[in-house]
This record gives C-alpha cells, structure tokens and sequence, in this order.
C-alpha cells in the first residue's frame, strides 16, 4: 500500500439507506483546492480497494470529509458504510480535479448544479471564502430523488449563516435551492426543468440566467452532466475547455453509469 497513506475515521453519519458521510483524519501534508477529490478506498485481501471521492470538506479543515452512496454490491462502497469512528482506511495522495473557481471568468452569479452525491465538492466550495469574494451571489442547486437524501440541509440553512468567519457572507450571498423528483417538497422536479420554466428564478427573486453575468459548475451523473451542459450551452456558455483554462462553466463526473 506504499502509494497509499491511512487516515482514521473520526465520525459517521448515515442519511438513509442509500447516503452516509463520515469525517478523517487529516494528514497536513494532504494539500488541496477546493472541489477536487482523491482516491480513497479500504484494504481487501491484502490489496487497495480504491475509488474517487470528491472532498467536502474545506482546505482549511483539520479533518476531511466525504459524502458517499451504498451502492448495492457495491466494491467498495458495500465494505465501506460499515466504516465506524477509528477504523483506518486509504486515502491516495494526490488531488485532482475540474471544479476549481479558478477555471471560471469572473463574474456575478456562481451557479453550482449537483445531483446526488455530487453536492460533496460544493460543500466545500460554499466554505471557500474565496467563492464569496469572486461572486456576489453563489446559488447552489441540489437535485435529489428523496427529502432524506438532502445531505447537509440542515448545515447549509443553520449552521452556515452562523459560522464565525463565514456567516455573514453566506447569509448575504449564498441561496440554497434543493429539490426532489419522487416525493413532496418545497421544490419538486428536475433542475434544468425549473431553470427552463423560469420557477428556479422566481423561487429566489433573481432574474434568469444570462452567460454575460452567471458562471457555472456542474457535479453529477453523466445523463444530468450532459442535460446541464446543454442547457447552459444553449445559453450561450462556454465550458472551459481544458483544466487549467478558463471558461463560462466547469464540469465534473462524480461517478460513471454502467
Ligand atoms: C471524479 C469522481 C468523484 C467522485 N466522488 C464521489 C463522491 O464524492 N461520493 C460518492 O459516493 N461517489 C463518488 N464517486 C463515485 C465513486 O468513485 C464510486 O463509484 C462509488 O464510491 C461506488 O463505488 P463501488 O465500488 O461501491 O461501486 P462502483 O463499481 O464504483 O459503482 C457501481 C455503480 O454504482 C453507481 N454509482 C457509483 N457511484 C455513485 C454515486 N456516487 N451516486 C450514484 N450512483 C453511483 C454507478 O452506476 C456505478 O456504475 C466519484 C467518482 C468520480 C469519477
């Protein structure tokens, strides 16, 4: 496991049946911006079991943190929502990834659009105050099929608007705007839907989306990666083309449909 370090689980926090997020150890010299994500994984049989995981918690963190799936049969995930305070698992060493405000051109609005557990690297993008400086609004839409699968709703309304050194920018700047597919709720139905319709903007009392103002992130399945990128696409955005260069919007696979 030479290419590998262990961290130890601090804290797990089972969702539903579906959803669990569990906090680590953090080795210092673990360095990363937020909305990458590295390769973390368990030991079987000898060998390393290992999979991407978006970081959800900020770069300032002394602790990581993950939001993950049980998926059913899962390699690793059907081991891995066994995970209980102290265990160790894998963490790979270096990060990774495309959804870095870096690779965005300034603008107004930051729109970040998650599906599932593509929320994770948002999580750590709304702690950034770095993504309160660049924008002056950041609206951060999440797309689930249940009200249970609404990881960190309660964080995100609650505890951020009263976090001593981000507090007041969240409050100013940051709207929250989950939704859900297969049950009641506040906001039903998919996101591009409520963007298309115009409900999204007049839910928030902002005005519609514009390439001259707005930038975006996307985080996802493939399917909601490519209905999202059509959408701003048929805007007028244009994604960033490679990491590294700038673009309208940045996109990330949070996992590969088979
Ligand atoms: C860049 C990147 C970042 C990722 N970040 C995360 C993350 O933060 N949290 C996380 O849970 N997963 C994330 N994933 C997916 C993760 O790498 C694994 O696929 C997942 O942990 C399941 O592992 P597994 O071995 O149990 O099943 P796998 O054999 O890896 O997956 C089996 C099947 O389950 C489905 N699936 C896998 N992951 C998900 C998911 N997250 N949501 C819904 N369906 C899924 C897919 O259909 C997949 O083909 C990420 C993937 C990529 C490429």
């Amino acid at each position: 496991m030479a290419s590998f370090s262990e961290a130890t689980v601090l804290d797990v926090r089972h969702w539903n049946d579906t959803l669990f997020s569990f906090k680590t150890t953090r080795d210092q010299s673990l360095r990363f911006r937020n909305g990458h994500f590295v390769m973390l994984g368990l030991a079987v049989e000898g060998k390393p079991l290992m999979r991407a995981y978006s970081i959800a918690s900020p770069n300032y963190a002394e602790y990581l943190e993950f939001l993950s799936i049980k998926v059913e049969n899962g390699p690793l995930t059907s081991r891995l929502q066994h995970i209980a305070a102290g265990d160790r698992i894998l963490l790979g060493q270096k990060t990774v990834g495309t959804l870095v405000i870096d690779d965005l051109r300034p603008g107004k609005r930051l729109f970040l659009f998650a599906t599932g557990t593509g929320l994770a690297p948002f999580m750590s993008i709304i702690q950034d105050p770095d993504t309160y400086e660049r924008f002056e609004k950041v609206i951060l839409i999440h797309g689930v099929r249940l009200v249970s699968e609404l990881a960190y709703a309660d964080f995100i309304r609650e505890e951020l608007p009263r976090h001593e050194l981000l507090g007041e920018m969240v409050s100013r700047q940051l709207i929250y705007y989950p939704t859900v597919t297969r049950e009641a709720f506040k906001h039903t139905g998919r996101m591009t839907q409520a963007i298309e319709s115009g409900s999204l903007f007049a839910d928030i009392g902002e005005p519609p989306l514009s390439s001259a103002t707005d930038r975006g992130m996307i985080c996802g399945s493939p399917g909601m990666l490519k209905e999202t990128a059509a959408l701003l696409d048929a805007h007028g955005f244009q994604v960033s083309p490679a990491l590294g260069e700038q673009g309208d919007y940045v996109i990330e696979r949070a996992f590969a449909e088979r």
